[in-house]
C-alpha cells in the first residue's frame, strides 16, 4: 500500500497513527447496530450453530472413544467457567481499573485435546470433514447422520479400525502459528488421516515436537503466517484426496467457536448469573486472525442480543482486525502496511492480516477492541497466578485488558453513557474469554513467569 493511501487513512481515522506507534488503544465500533437490525443482514445464523451442536453431540461418542479424558463429560468438550473475585480485586488494586460486577473466567485455556480455544473450531472442523467423507465411502447413513437422539451412538463405530483404514487414504492439511495446528493435527491422527500442519517460523518448538509425537508431519517456514498458509494450500489444492483447512475463511471453524456461546447460559446460571438489560455480560476475547473470537462473538449475540458486549484484545504489534475495522478495509489492509513488524511474544495472535469474512459478520456487532503491549501479558499472567493459582499462555492473558482498561479509557466511558449502562454497572459481569495454557510444558511455564519486558 502507497504511503499517500496511508497519510490518507491516518488523517481520516487519527487512531492509526496511535495504532502505528505501538500505543496501546481502545475503541470503540462506531458501526455497531442493534442486533436486530443486524441479525437479518447476515449470512450464518442461529440454526447454523444449532446444527454445529448437533454435529458435536453425534460425534460425542467418538471423541469419548479416541479421547478417554473426555469421559467425564461424555465426549463434549466444554470448559469451565469460573469466578475470579480475587483477581478482580487484584487488578482493581494494580491498575486502578475500579471494576465493578463479577469477573469471570472462561478456561479454554484448559480445554481437553489441544488447551486451547482452537479444540472448539479446530476440532470440529475435522469432524464435519470425517462426517463427509465417512457418509461418501458408506461408513455411515444419511438416517444415522440427521438423528440428534441422545441414543444415537452409531458415530462411535469412525473409531475402528476398518474405518480409520479409509480416513488414512485421505489428507488433512493446513497452516498455523501453532495452537490451530496443534488442534487440527492431533485431532485428525485421531481420525487416522495423514495430516500436514505448515507451520510458521514463529511457532514454538514445544509444539512442532508434540506434534510430532503424533505422527503429524510439520513443515517449517522461514517466513511468517501468510507464507506457510499459502503453501499448505497450494500443495492441498494438486491432492484431490488432500482438505485444506482454511483459517481465514472457514465458515466451519467459525461455527464450531460459535457452539461455545450456546453453552453458556448454564454455566451462567449456575454461577446465579443473569444477563439481561438490567444485568449486562462483557466478553473479552484476545484475537489473531478473527475466527475464534469472531464465532464466540456472533454466537453470544445471538444468544444474548443488546444485553452482551463483546471486546476484542490485539497485541499492540499485531492489531490486524483493528486497522481493518478502524481503515474500513477489512482483509485489504495489513498491519506491515502502516509499519508494524506483526511481530509479538503473544504467539498465538501473530497475525498481521485479518480474516476478511469474520471482519464483515462482526462489524454491526463488535463493541469494541483494546490493544495491549508484551510485557503487560506476562504482568497479567504472573497477577493471574498469584491470586487464582490458574496458569494462562502469554497470548490469553491479553483478555485481561479488557476489564482492566474499560473504567479508565474516556471512550469506553462515553460508551457506558450512551448505551445507558451507567447505572447497571454493578450488576455486570466480565468474562475474561482464556484462550489458551494448559499444555505448555513446565519448563517453558517457568520461563514465562520470568520473563520481564520493558
Ligand atoms: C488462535 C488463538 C487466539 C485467537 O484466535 P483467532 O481465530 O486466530 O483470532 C487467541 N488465543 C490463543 C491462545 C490462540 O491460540
Amino acid at each position: 500500500m502507497d504511503e499517500q493511501t496511508i497519510a490518507a487513512l491516518k488523517e481520516g481515522h487519527p487512531i492509526l497513527e496511535d495504532i502505528a506507534q505501538q500505543r496501546e488503544v481502545a475503541w470503540i465500533n462506531p458501526d455497531r447496530i442493534p442486533f436486530e437490525q443486524a441479525r437479518p443482514l447476515q449470512e450464518l445464523s442461529m440454526e447454523d450453530i444449532d446444527d454445529a451442536e448437533n454435529r458435536l453431540a453425534r460425534f460425542a461418542p467418538f471423541i469419548q472413544k479416541c479421547f478417554p479424558e473426555t469421559a467425564s463429560r461424555k465426549g463434549i468438550i466444554e470448559s469451565d467457567l469460573v469466578d475470579i473475585a480475587c483477581m478482580r480485586e487484584s487488578i482493581n488494586a494494580a491498575y486502578d481499573s475500579a471494576l465493578a460486577g463479577r469477573l469471570l473466567l472462561k478456561k479454554d485455556s484448559h480445554l481437553a485435546i489441544a488447551g486451547s480455544v482452537k479444540a472448539r473450531g479446530g476440532i470440529y472442523e475435522v469432524l464435519k470433514h470425517t462426517e463427509d467423507l465417512a457418509l461418501e465411502n458408506g461408513l455411515i447413513s444419511p438416517e444415522e447422520a440427521s438423528d440428534n437422539s441422545p441414543g444415537n451412538t452409531a458415530y462411535a463405530k469412525l473409531a475402528d479400525d476398518s474405518a480409520r483404514e479409509i480416513f488414512g487414504r485421505y489428507t488433512v492439511q493446513v497452516g498455523s502459528t501453532g495452537n490451530l495446528g496443534m488442534s487440527i493435527g492431533i485431532m485428525s491422527a485421531a481420525v487416522g488421516y495423514h495430516v500436514i500442519v505448515h507451520m510458521s517460523a514463529d511457532a514454538r518448538q514445544w509444539k512442532k515436537d508434540r506434534l510430532r509425537s503424533f505422527g503429524v508431519e510439520v513443515v517449517e517456514y522461514e517466513s511468517d503466517y501468510g507464507e506457510a498458509v499459502r503453501n499448505g494450500r497450494m500443495r492441498s489444492d494438486a491432492d484431490p484426496t488432500s482438505y485444506f483447512v482454511d483459517d481465514e475463511n472457514s465458515r466451519d471453524l467459525f461455527l464450531g467457536y460459535a457452539v461455545a456461546a450456546k453453552r453458556l447460559p448454564s454455566q451462567l446460571a449456575a454461577l446465579d448469573v443473569a444477563v439481561d438489560e438490567e444485568h449486562p455480560l462483557f466478553v473479552y476475547i484476545p484475537c489473531g486472525v478473527g475466527g475464534a473470537p469472531g464465532g464466540i462473538s456472533f454466537g453470544l449475540k445471538q444468544v444474548y442480543g443488546d444485553a452482551v458486549h463483546c471486546f476484542f484484545v490485539e497485541p499492540t504489534q499485531a492489531p490486524c482486525m483493528l486497522v481493518g475495522m478502524v481503515s474500513g478495509l477489512n482483509s485489504a489492509i495489513s498491519v506491515q502496511d502502516i509499519g508494524l513488524t506483526g511481530l509479538t511474544h503473544a504467539d498465538g495472535l501473530a497475525v498481521g492480516r485479518p480474516s476478511g469474512f469474520v471482519g464483515g459478520v462482526m462489524k454491526p456487532h463488535l463493541s469494541g477492541e483494546f490493544t495491549v503491549s508484551d510485557p503487560k501479558l506476562y504482568d497479567y499472567m504472573r497477577d493471574l497466578i498469584a491470586a487464582e493459582d490458574v496458569f494462562l499462555e502469554p497470548s490469553a492473558c491479553a483478555a485481561f485488558q479488557g476489564p482492566i482498561r474499560l473504567g479508565l479509557e474516556d471512550v469506553c466511558k462515553d460508551y457506558i453513557e450512551q448505551n445507558d449502562l451507567a447505572k447497571k454497572m454493578a450488576n455486570a459481569t466480565h468474562i475474561a474469554w482464556a484462550t489458551g495454557g494448559s499444555l505448555v510444558p513446565d519448563d517453558i511455564r517457568r520461563s514465562y513467569e520470568q520473563t520481564h519486558l520493558d
